[in-house]
């Protein structure tokens, strides 16, 4: 845990924000200090929560939120010099080194995925191939022909990507491809199988939010490849109940809060950031000292709660992806038609009994019952960015 006088200069910072009135004068811990949302940055839209003169700021980012109002971010100097930090010390962790070739497929914007990676990646030395999302097809040129080493792009993008090089006739074999740095959303162990397989690289799962910095703020380190190491240099981690605000012990699944120790120009106390994990904080075999999250199962707002029975859509993908014939696209649909929840998969694959096959994994490992919708190869839609893996009809 930072120190005290760490803590307070981040408190005496934000006392400067409309925020700072409900900071009780005698806080002595951490959880004293009360919880920000992101209801708080809608509240203040677009900079009502800057704490240093507007001609200090250097850059802004938005959320991809999907309701109403984005929600603002803002940078100074410091602010980009930090993240470039964070980002080239998880790039590094990763194993991308001075002259590597990252092809960096996040998108570029007001999105904090595509310039995330590529200060990180400029920082290191790298050679960045800014590609950002869209004309799929180019991709799989540009990684061939500029010998992309690292691949930078959401888990979902990654297959897509995947499948336009075979559509190219190329193969893992045909690139260079080493390391593949996947987030921004949930995925799972047998997801990282299939990149594996189809890419020819290492997967590791990196973790941010633009409230927070943007990428940056956890990573996988390879030589254990069981959780995200928190950047605590600059960023502290709680896990709480997210209906009762309580901390929740190591090992348990909760709400992440994350307080940011060293960002001037948008500091935020315990914001809630609506991810499910666990923390570990039991020294890791590659001996760096920093905690570990969990990979996030999903978001709080994500879970479907289906016949009484709670679930995150990363659960149906690790059983689905376990299943033999199944392509990795999917979508799960919600729907209410009489007066109970029906939750249906469409998913693709061949082979013989597929819906009967998937239907039973699924029932087997999450315990819920889905109908399984076989659609044609190709139909599910593909992302470019984030995938919509919910669609809720109730
Ligand atoms: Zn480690």
């Amino acid at each position: 845990m930072p120190t005290r006088e760490a803590i307070e200069r981040v408190v005496e910072r934000v006392r400067r924000t409309p925020l700072g009135a409900r900071i009780p004068a005698d806080w002595e811990r951490l959880e004293d200090l009360p919880f920000t949302a992101k209801e708080d940055l809608r509240e203040h839209y677009p900079l009502g929560l800057i704490t240093v003169p507007h001609d200090e700021l250097r850059r802004v980012h938005a959320s991809s939120g999907s309701r109403g109002k984005p929600t603002i971010v803002a940078y100074n100097q410091h602010d980009l010099n930090m993240w470039s930090e964070v980002m080239a010390y998880c790039m590094t962790m990763a194993g991308v080194k001075p002259g590597m070739v990252v092809h960096n497929a996040y998108g570029y914007g007001l999105f904090t995925g595509g310039l995330g990676f590529h200060q990180g990646a400029e920082r290191i030395g790298a050679l960045t191939v800014p590609a950002g999302g869209g004309v799929t097809a180019r991709q799989a040129l540009l990684l061939r022909d500029l010998q992309g080493q690292v691949l930078c792009s959401t888990p979902s993008y990654a297959l897509h990507i995947a499948q336009s090089i075979r559509e190219a006739g190329l193969g893992p074999d045909d690139l260079d491809l080493q390391i593949g740095l996947f987030g921004a959303e949930p995925w799972t162990d047998a997801m990282r199988t299939q990149l594996e397989a189809e890419l020819g690289l290492t997967a590791l799962n990196l973790y941010g939010l633009s409230e927070i910095v943007g990428p940056g703020v956890a990573a996988e380190c390879p030589e254990a490849r069981d959780g995200l190491h928190v950047m605590e240099d600059h960023f502290i981690v709680e896990v709480v109940d997210p209906k009762t605000s309580e901390p929740v012990p190591d090992g348990t699944d909760g709400e992440l809060v994350f307080t940011t120790l060293t960002k001037e120009a948008m500091p935020l106390l315990r914001y809630r950031t609506g991810d499910i994990a666990s923390l570990n904080r039991e020294p890791c075999v590659c001996g760096r000292p920093f905690a570990r999250m969990s990979p996030v199962r999903g978001r709080y707002d994500d879970m479907l709660i289906i016949r009484g029975v709670n679930l995150y859509p990363s659960q149906i993908e690790e059983a689905l992806l376990h299943v033999n014939g199944v392509s990795p696209h999917y979508q799960l649909v919600v729907d209410r038609p009489g007066q109970l929840d029906e939750l249906t998969l469409h998913c693709e694959g061949k082979g013989t009994n597929l819906a009967a096959r998937v239907k039973h994994a699924i029932r087997e490992q999450v315990g819920v019952t889905v109908r399984v919708q076989l659609r044609p190869m190709g139909e599910i839609p593909r992302s470019e960015g984030k995938a919509v893996r919910v669609i809720d009809r109730r």
